[in-house]
């Protein structure tokens, strides 16, 4: 049969400008990409305005273009897409995988589970979150293409996460399991930050019956403090004028081959590192 051309996409969330960390995940998952012919889809997340920063929605697309990634199409936006999510909560609802939870902060559990009776309780619509029923006993297992075999006790670790937050905005959790779920995605290539992340996404796309991507988490660049770097952390933004430096960086960080950079332009270089992507080296 044939296979389905690759797609990949990176998926930054509008809270601050390109910093060195972001630009990691952006390349590993672009060289990927390109790499194996495929396309590249730039989505920005933007489904939580309270996080958001103003102007990082065109700083980042910006940065990206300044360092030789360059996406397909036109970037997709998640607040554009909330008839999808919708649907999405329409449908677990309706099937009763969910249940309305009226929980403040206070009460719940140390990783933000619902430790009340909330599941059996038929609580109203009105200033309550929305979780997925997981049972106990759910076990998520997926291959990540560079951490290998991922064996998650879901119900155990987090048997009713939110798919809906209290004030209304969507879940990243239900968010990205369906734009990733979307069957055109083929490859989600992303920070390990995100591994606890995808157990969540993978149990919502089987749920829903949607697509599950392959996963393949790179390491997170951290700060002197050994936190992941952010803007919370104090990342500095990425500047265009030390692109060449930037790049360089990112694929020392990725332990790719470092292109010749005397006679090359920045878009030779990006060329350069597509043709010698090699996945083998992140694989632990
Ligand atoms: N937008 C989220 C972030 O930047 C998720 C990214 C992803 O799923 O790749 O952390």
């Amino acid at each position: 049969g044939t296979t389905a051309q690759y797609v990949g996409r990176f998926a930054p969330s509008p809270t601050g400008p390109l910093h060195a960390g972001s630009l990691v995940a952006a390349l590993a998952s672009y060289l990927d990409a390109r790499h194996y012919a495929g396309r590249w889809l730039l989505r920005i997340d933007d489904i939580d305005p309270p996080r958001s920063s103003p102007g990082a929605d065109e700083l980042i697309p910006q940065a990206l273009r300044a360092h030789g990634l360059d996406w397909d199409g036109h970037i997709l936006r998640q607040s554009e897409s909330s008839d999808l999510y919708d649907r999405a909560l329409t449908q677990l609802i309706n099937a009763d995988l969910a249940f309305y939870c009226t929980c403040t902060r206070r009460r719940l559990g140390p990783s933000g589970c619902c430790m009340a009776d909330c599941a059996n309780q038929n609580h109203s619509t009105d200033d309550s979150s929305l979780r997925v029923r997981v049972p106990p006993d759910t076990l998520i297992e997926f291959h990540d293409r560079f951490m290998g075999l991922q064996r998650y006790p879901l119900g155990e670790h987090l048997p009713n996460f939110i798919i809906r937050r209290r004030d209304g905005l969507y879940a990243y959790q239900l968010a990205a399991a369906v734009d990733d779920g979307d069957g055109l995605i083929t490859d989600v290539v992303r920070g390990a930050d995100l591994l606890p992340s995808t157990p969540r996404q993978i149990y919502l796309q089987r749920l829903l019956g949607l697509a599950t991507p392959r996963y393949a988490h790179v390491p997170v660049v951290c700060g002197s403090d050994g936190e992941k770097l952010s803007k919370q952390t104090g990342a500095q933004p990425l500047e265009a004028a030390n692109a060449r430096h930037n790049l360089l960086a990112a694929l020392a960080f990725l332990a790719q081959e470092q292109p010749p950079e005397i006679g090359q332009s920045m878009a030779e270089m990006v060329d350069w590192s597509v043709t010698h992507w090699d996945p083998e080296r992140l694989i632990r």
